[in-house]
């Protein structure tokens, strides 16, 4: 079968991360449709620690 991302011919049997050729592939797929979820959930931690530091 192919990778759905990469086009490129993989192996199911053995494979950790089918339907894909590679955790790179697994990633891209998984940024595909997580990526507004993943923002937020990542932004609010993420300004509170940057407003914690005034470097100037
Ligand atoms: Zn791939």
């Amino acid at each position: 079968m192919k990778c759905p991302i990469c086009k490129k011919t993989t192996v199911w049997e053995g494979n950790p991360d089918r339907p894909f050729c590679s955790e790179r592939c697994r990633i891209i797929d998984l940024g595909n449709w997580s990526a507004e979820d993943y923002r937020v959930e990542t932004a609010l931690p993420d300004t509170e620690e940057k407003a914690e530091i005034p470097h100037e």
